[in-house]
C-alpha cells in the first residue's frame, strides 16, 4: 500500500476530469512599446483572454524600451503555436524579423491586434502577413487599400494615404464571410463599443479573406466606405488572424472583441474553432461590455 493515493486526492482527480488537462496551445504575447499607453494592462486583457479559454498557456515577451538597445529581443517563436502582437515600436534585430518570418511562413501561427498593424511600415513579410496596415507613411506605395465592390472586398490602387480613423464611436460589424470558422455562428450584424473605426488601410493586400467590416460613416467623420475589420490570411504556410479593432480597454472589453480574438486565435493555431458563441455575444442593437 505503500504507492496507494489516499482516497480524497483519487475523488479529487477524478472530480478534476479533463479541465485540469494541460491547455492544448501554447501563445506568445508580444510588448513593450505601443503609441498606446495602455499596452501593459490591454496586453493583461488579452493573455486572460486566450487563459479562461483553457485552451492557451501564455507567456508574454516585452520588448526593451524606445531607445534601449533590442539586440537582446529573440523571443523563441518556434516553441509557440501561435503568436500575438500587441506591438507598434520599434524595429526588432534582422535576426528576430528573419526568425519571425520563418516561424509564420513554415506553418505558425500570428494574431494580429489594433496598432500592432500600424508597426513595421517597411518590413516586406510582415506587411504580408498582415496583408494591409496603416500610418508610418504608408501609400500607394505599400500596395492598395481594399474597397467593398460588387458584394466583396477587392482591392484599389489608386493613390493615396494609407491608415485613418474618425471620432471613436459604436459601430456595427457586418460579416462577409459567414462560412470561416471564425465568423461561423455570429450574429450577421453586431454592435461593437466604442472603438476607432480603421480606414483606408494598405498593403500587400494578398491571400486575404476579410470575415468582417463596418461601414465608416461620414457622420463621425469616416469615409463614406465599408471599410475591412477581421481578416483572415494565408502566409506562406501560416495562419494569420487581423483584427483592427481594440484602441481602448472598453473596446477590448466588448465581447464581440473577446469572442471574435478568442477564436481567431484558436484558428490561427489550429485552422478550426471549437469555442462556442457565447450566451452575451452582442446583436444589431446594442454594444455589450463586460466588467
Ligand atoms: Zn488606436
Amino acid at each position: 500500500m505503500r504507492n496507494a493515493l489516499p482516497a480524497a486526492a483519487i475523488l479529487a482527480l477524478l472530480a478534476a476530469g479533463p479541465a485540469a488537462s494541460k491547455p492544448k496551445y501554447k501563445a506568445l504575447i508580444v510588448d513593450g512599446q505601443s503609441n498606446h499607453r495602455i499596452w501593459p494592462e490591454s496586453t493583461q486583457l488579452l493573455k486572460g483572454y486566450l487563459e479562461e479559454t483553457k485552451l492557451f498557456a501564455v507567456d508574454i515577451a516585452t520588448t526593451p524600451p524606445a531607445g534601449e538597445s533590442m539586440t537582446g529581443f529573440q523571443p523563441p517563436f518556434f516553441d509557440y503555436d501561435v503568436v500575438v502582437s500587441n506591438y507598434n515600436g520599434k524595429s526588432w534585430p534582422v535576426r528576430t524579423m528573419w526568425a519571425f518570418e520563418k516561424y509564420v511562413g513554415g506553418g505558425g501561427a500570428f494574431v494580429s491586434v489594433h496598432a500592432a498593424n500600424n508597426a513595421f511600415p517597411e518590413w516586406v513579410a510582415y506587411n504580408e502577413m498582415i496583408a494591409v496596415g496603416g500610418w508610418g507613411n504608408r501609400t500607394e506605395q505599400h500596395g492598395p487599400r481594399l474597397r467593398f465592390r460588387g458584394g466583396k472586398f477587392v482591392p484599389d490602387n489608386t493613390p493615396g494615404v494609407g491608415g485613418g480613423h474618425g471620432v471613436r464611436h459604436e459601430f456595427p460589424l457586418v460579416i462577409r464571410d459567414p462560412n470561416h470558422p471564425v465568423t461561423r455562428g455570429l450574429p450577421p450584424v453586431w454592435m461593437h463599443a466604442e472603438d476607432e473605426l480603421y480606414d483606408r488601410l494598405r498593403g500587400p493586400a494578398k491571400n486575404v479573406t476579410v470575415l468582417a467590416g463596418a461601414y465608416s460613416a461620414p457622420e463621425t467623420r469616416g469615409t463614406g466606405e465599408h471599410e475591412p475589420i477581421l481578416m483572415a490570411i494565408r502566409y506562406g504556410r501560416g495562419r494569420v488572424f487581423h483584427t483592427t479593432l481594440g484602441h481602448s480597454l472598453t473596446a477590448m472589453r466588448c465581447v464581440g472583441f473577446i469572442t471574435t480574438f478568442q477564436r481567431g486565435a484558436e484558428w490561427a493555431a489550429s485552422g478550426t474553432v471549437t469555442l462556442k458563441v457565447p450566451d452575451d455575444f452582442p446583436g444589431a442593437e446594442k454594444a455589450v461590455v463586460r466588467p
